[in-house]
């Protein structure tokens, strides 16, 4: 996701920011822009598109004509609140303060109406842009640039990570967090660093500190020596945080400090969604996004029925495309297990689309199945993860998705950006086919836009949450056998969490359409057995619900798991798993988007279950990435 840099010190100003936030280009962005002291006061250079950019912009005016030790700040946008522009890039300057931020401030419509009310006249369409005035206001009733900083971060709601440098305040950053990940550190040659992410500061230093929920830094020099401060926020009162000395091997590097690929992979969505976003729409367009052409876009709009092709964790992908596609896109689509299809004899009418998802492209039942589909001059597609896979060379076209290496062999990442995927052309192509309005179409992407934010804020913020899963997990591991069920939406997350929990934790788990229990399955339930539940508060709960009743009136185990407000399925289940849902969003439009958060969920029940019975979690036994087999 978008990335922060900041620098104060002896080294070359603009060359450390550049050279941190190329280190940060793998998260995702669409434009950037640095702020740096030129005589005392603030200059910014931003620009739409690549971090090159801004870098051909400071070439041109040269690096030298900058005050190192004055300080600097950087920033890479992954826009959420208003286009990918030059003017909405970040920096923002207002008065004396440049900021950069990251994340998103929630109650950004009652803030610009306060400031609006003040005579205060923001530039840009950001949300961040609007923190600067905040600070303004602060230091206008007497408050130091800290304080400032301290009593504005407090007025706003939401998850983020702001850093900013002020021409009152010459050598100093301050960094606040309540959301996206910073990092801090001193550099030995004199200085302090702020990033995202410690990668971006590695080269310099291995000794970081990472910023905890809630604090607030102060790098700065005293006595002529650079020292970082921490605060905290909510209180003012100095804290003591330590260093941690980063002795990163190439592998652990790789694993950044997570015990287990699948946990760092899991942690990865949010990126691996932006990343599939950004490359499936185009967001220089808006009113909604389009999606950005490529052969494939052409193939799907043409195609009047789709046929979805796929095996284990994919199928489950599309069985829930099928569902978001045909309720907005109102085209029929079939989908079929690779291996049953390619081997019966199907009947496909002439305008059918035959779509393949396949995480590696190398699946060789789907693979073989597009190659009979071509044989026969069926038009195939493919959704994959790998560039120059078997699937994307050799069917008509190719679709994919950029949940980048996934190392563990239980599919994570790859799966929620297959379904992010199916989500968006299921959007933008009920909006081509005018099947879904232009308005609940805008309204859809962008709380779409919003929702790897929202995931990241919560998976790193939220330990509470964790700590929960946790707990369940140590209740529970040692149980013969699980189900987990669901309607709806949460019908194919039911099954892909019993098909983690079967993967890396080797228990018997079923997943069921809820309604199917009682056909047959329910003669398994006794006091030995856990029904996970999953019941978010949508147009089915009321039914899964009643499901939940019969089985827990025959003894089962129930974890729930459901909006953090409905306590009346807390109170009915064993054990409970929250799910915090954004505010300000329109419930029957939401409700398609809850496997996204329903999936993390299972996701780490799974792997705290594997962890506790002691498996190999990114290797499981008898499993392999990439099934080359039939
Ligand atoms: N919400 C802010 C914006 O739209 C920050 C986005 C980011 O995290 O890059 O500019």
């Amino acid at each position: 996701m978008c990335g922060i840099m900041g620098y104060a010190g002896n080294r070359s100003v603009p060359r450390v920011l550049l050279s941190g936030l190329k280190r940060l280009e793998y998260r995702g962005y669409d434009s950037a822009g640095v702020a740096y002291f030129v005589d005392g006061r603030l200059e910014i250079q931003k620009a739409e598109g690549k971090l090159c950019n801004v870098e051909k912009l400071l070439h041109d005016k040269g690096f030298d004509h900058v005050q190192n030790e004055n300080g600097g700040i950087g920033h890479t946008r992954w826009a959420t609140h208003g286009r990918p522009t030059t003017q909405n890039a970040h920096p923002h300057k207002t008065g004396p303060i440049a900021l950069v931020h990251n994340g998103i401030i929630e109650n950004y419509q009652d803030i610009k109406c306060e400031l609006l009310e003040k005579g205060h006249r923001p530039l840009s369409e950001t949300d961040s842009e609007l923190f600067g005035y905040l600070v303004l206001e602060e230091q206008k009733k007497g408050h130091s640039f800290v304080e400032a900083v301290r009593q504005s971060f407090l007025k706003v709601e939401g998850s983020c990570s702001v850093v900013l440098i002020s021409e009152e305040e010459p050598g100093m950053i301050v960094g606040i967090r309540n959301g996206s990940p910073l990092v801090v550190a001193l550099d030995p040659q004199g200085g302090v660093f702020f990033a995202s992410d410690a990668q971006a500061i590695i080269e310099y230093t291995n000794e970081v500190a990472f910023v905890e929920m809630g604090d607030l830094v102060v790098g700065h020099q005293v006595d002529g020596r650079y020292q970082l401060d921490f605060y905290d926020s909510l209180t003012g009162t100095k804290l003591d945080r330590t260093t941690t000395k980063l002795n990163w091997s190439v592998e652990s590097l790789d694993k950044q400090g997570y015990p287990h690929y699948m946990l760092k992979e899991i942690f990865e969505q949010p990126q691996s969604w932006i990343d599939t976003l950004n490359l499936l729409l185009d967001r220089a367009k808006q009113d909604p996004f389009p999606l950005a052409a490529q052969p494939s876009v052409e193939l799907l709009r043409r195609a009047k029925q789709l046929q979805i092709i796929a095996c284990g964790t994919s199928w489950h992908a599309a069985l829930l495309g099928k569902y978001w596609i045909e309720r907005w896109a109102k085209i029929t689509v079939q989908v079929e297990l690779a291996s049953e299809f390619r081997y019966r004899d199907p009947v496909l009418s002439p305008d059918t689309l035959v779509i393949g998802i396949s995480q590696s492209g190398e699946t060789a039942d789907t693979l073989g199945a597009i190659r009979e589909m071509r044989s026969r001059g069926i038009p195939t597609l493919g959704i994959c993860n790998v560039r120059g896979s078997s699937m994307a060379r050799e069917a008509d076209a190719a679709l994919f998705t950029a949940a980048g290496p996934e190392v563990g062999v239980a599919a994570t990442k790859t799966f929620t950006s297959q379904l992010l995927s199916l989500l968006v052309l299921a959007g933008a192509l009920g909006c081509e086919r005018k099947t879904l309005s232009l308005e609940s179409g805008r309204e859809l992407f962008d709380e779409v836009l919003r929702l790897p934010h929202f995931m990241d804020g919560y998976l790193h913020r939220s330990s509470q949450w964790l700590a929960q899963i946790d707990h369940v997990s140590k209740q529970v591991y040692r149980r013969k056998g699980f189900f987990f069920m669901g309607r709806g939406y949460s019908f194919p997350i039911a099954l892909e969490g019993a098909l983690k929990l079967k993967e890396i934790a080797y228990i018997n788990a079923e997943g069921y359409a809820a309604g199917e229990l009682k056909h047959g399955p329910i003669a398994m339930i006794d006091d030995e057995m856990v029904v996970v539940v999953l019941a978010p508060r949508d147009r089915w709960r009321e039914k899964t619900i009643s499901n939940l009743q019969e089985v827990k009136s025959r003894g089962a185990c129930i974890i729930g798991i459901g909006n953090s407000d409905d306590q009346a399925f807390e109170e009915m289940s064993d054990f409970w798993i929250p799910l915090n849902v954004p505010k300000q969003i329109r419930p029957e439009l939401f409700e398609a988007l809850y496997p996204f958060l329903l999936v993390p969920a299972v996701q780490l029940l799974s792997y705290q279950v594997a962890v506790l019975r002691g498996t190999d979690v990114d290797q499981p036994r008898n499993l392999a990435k990439s099934v080359t087999v039939e």
